[in-house]
Formats: structure tokens, sequence, C-alpha cells
């Protein structure tokens, strides 16, 4: 079986910099220091559990924490949890990626200028979640085009995206999201990891008989890669978290596959997953 790898697939540079950031802080780990991370440092079940057996506890809440370190992942937090970490005189290990930090920077400023933030993406998200926490959670969280009309008209609109957001939706809901506001901001904060996988993706499933993406199933970034595959191969796009979800079967009727990765997945899952493939 012939298997091509797209471009751009696998770790992004924001998760590189925070399983580096973690791995450097157990190098230095005393023996009864407590490290915890704020949520799943990655949305990838294998590199959360191998952290995990390492020594980093991974908590949901800040609650009960009173000593120790905290990972910020790279998907970042509201304002009021830094404030909430600094009080309790925890320290704090912050890896928000730099893409992350900017919209929320964005965002602080032009709530602060009075304007009202529309955030394109998905409310749930933990990415999404944080940005609203900079400007006082506030935020129209708008994820798909039919959400448009639960939108108010308002003086000024400053609009921002959620880092892993496809480009064609930012496009048509940011051009819509215009008439509801004399005056609007727009910022396209897809961050390039994700445009250049995106456009990758795109571009080698136009080749191939059949496409893999690999990646967590609560990986946002990874379900984009998943739509946007599916729109060019419909019935042969397949979504795997490792090797044992492989329809092998299946695969017997194809004589190329595609293979693409999340932002969250490593390099040994992409290589395991490829290896079996090819192997068929
Ligand atoms: S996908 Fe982009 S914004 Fe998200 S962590 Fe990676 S580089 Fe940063």
């Amino acid at each position: 079986m012939k298997v091509i790898l797209a471009d751009y697939s696998g770790f992004c540079f924001g998760v590189e910099k925070a399983i580096n950031t973690t791995f450097g802080e157990l190098e230095k780990k005393q023996k009864d220091q407590n490290i915890y991370s704020l949520g799943p440092l990655i949305h990838n079940n294998q590199v959360v559990k191998n952290l995990e057996e390492k020594g980093i506890e991974v908590i949901e809440n800040i609650e009960d924490l009173s000593e120790g370190s905290i990972i910020i992942r790279s998907h970042g937090v509201s304002e009021k949890i830094y404030e909430e970490l600094e009080n309790k005189g925890l320290n704090i290990i912050d890896a928000t990626c730099p893409f992350v930090r900017r919209i929320q920077n964005i965002v602080k400023n032009y709530y602060g200028k009075g304007y009202t933030i529309a955030i394109i993406g998905n409310s749930c998200h933990p990415e999404v979640i944080g940005i609203n926490g900079w400007c006082n959670n506030q935020a129209i969280i708008i994820n798909k085009e039919e959400d448009i009309h639960k939108v108010p008209s308002v003086d000024k609109l400053c609009i921002v995206v959620q880092t892993t957001m496809a480009v064609e939706q930012y496009n048509t809901i940011s051009e819509k999201l215009e008439n509801y506001a004399k005056e609007v901001v727009k910022f396209n904060t897809i961050c390039l990891a994700t445009k250049e996988r995106q456009n990758a993706a795109k571009h080698l499933a136009t080749k191939v008989d059949a496409m893999v993406v690999i990646g967590g199933q609560h990986s946002s970034n990874t379900q984009k890669l998943v739509s946007i595959c599916k729109k060019i191969k419909p019935n042969d796009t397949f979504h795997v978290e490792t090797i044992k979800d492989l329809p092998i079967n299946t695969f017997k009727k194809y004589e190329t596959i595609g293979v693409t990765a999340g932002a969250s997945t490593p390099r040994w899952i992409i290589s395991e997953a490829i290896e079996t493939i090819r192997n068929i």
C-alpha cells in the first residue's frame, strides 16, 4: 500500500512548546513537589497518560489547591484564573501558546475600549472559554452560520476567531457579522500552523483514494481536518486515535492512502500508523 504523509502533520509549535516546558519541569522536580496540569496538557490521551505516569497530575479546578506548581496549557486560561493562582501563591508555569495570548490581548484591549467582542468558535472549547475570560465573559460566541441571527445589533464590534477554526468558516461568519454593527474590527486569529495543516490536508485529499486523520476525539483541530477531508472524500475519510482504530479490511480496496494528523498527535503514533497501513 502506498502511503503519503501530508505536510505539517503532528505537533504544532504551541504544543511542542507546552510539552518541552513540561518535560523541563519534570527534570527539575523535587521529590516532594507536586506539579499539576490545569486540564489535560494536550488533547491526546496517550501523551497525557505518559505524563501522568511521570508525575503530572491533571486537575480540573483549582479550588482545593493550596501548594505546588501548576501548568497552564497552550489553550490558555481566563484573567481571573491567573489572579486566583497568584492569590494562592502557586508557582505558575505558563505554556499558553503565543497565538492564543495574542487573541487574549486583542480581546482585553478592545473590550476596554467599549467594543462588544465576538468570538467565532466553539463555546465549550477551553481556548474559547479562556479568551472570553479576558472580556469579563461577555463575548458573543458563534460556532456556525445558523447562530448569527442570535447576535444583537451593537455600535462597535471586535471579531476574533478560535485558532483552530476552518478559514472558510471564519470568512463566511465574519462577513455576515459585519452587518450587525456600525463599526467593526476583524482579526483573523487562526494560527499559521492550523492554516498550513488544513491546506496541506485538502491538497493531499484530492490526490489519494482515502484519507486517514490521526488525532484525539476531543481535539478541535483534528475534527476540523476530518471535516475538510470529508468534503473531498465523503466516504473515504477515517478519523483514528491510534493504530487500534484503523479499519484494516476496508483499506484493502485502496491503492493510495493519505495521512494527516492533528496538532496534538505525537510523531510515534503517526509513524506507527503509517507503518501499519504500508504493510497492508
Ligand atoms: S494549534 Fe496554533 S494556536 Fe494552537 S497551540 Fe498549536 S500553534 Fe498554538
